[in-house]
């Protein structure tokens, strides 16, 4: 069982390694800001194959490509832990970093190439998208 959560632990979850769909590097603005950093590398689950704890605060958006993004975070740390999409209800995508153990984790992929910055460019070692996978 992987587990993960916020830094100071409140928010906190848990899913098979098995259930894992993929993992991506998101280089798209929102991303940037909500990270405070080049991209945020993401874990892609099932919904149903992820447990989480309801400690955590969610503020919604509308994303760069203008699906309804909601970004799960602690409101008492701040640490961005989970985000998901109306449009993709059965999809969860949970932030790499926040894992307790990540070095099994394989990023397959870059979304949002347009914009990533030159100080984090995109893996060129890795399938990369303009914008979102379709
Ligand atoms: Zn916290
Ligand atoms: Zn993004």
């Amino acid at each position: 069982m992987e587990t993960g959560g916020c830094l100071c632990g409140k928010v906190r979850y848990q899913f098979e390694r098995e259930n894992v769909i993929s993992a991506g590097h998101c280089h798209c603005i929102d991303c940037q800001k909500a990270t405070g950093s080049g991209k945020a590398t993401i874990i892609f689950i099932p919904t149903k194959s992820l447990q989480i704890n309801k400690y955590f605060k969610v503020y919604s958006v509308i994303g760069t490509d203008g699906t309804n993004v909601h970004r799960g975070f602690c409101p008492d740390c701040g640490s961005p832990i989970i985000s998901y999409v109306t449009e993709q209800p059965d999809l969860r995508f949970i932030k790499a970093g926040s894992l307790d153990e990540s070095s099994w984790v394989k990023a397959e992929s870059s979304f949002w190439r347009v914009s990533a910055k030159n100080w984090d460019p995109v893996n060129k070692t890795l399938p990369c998208f303009e914008q979102n996978p379709k």
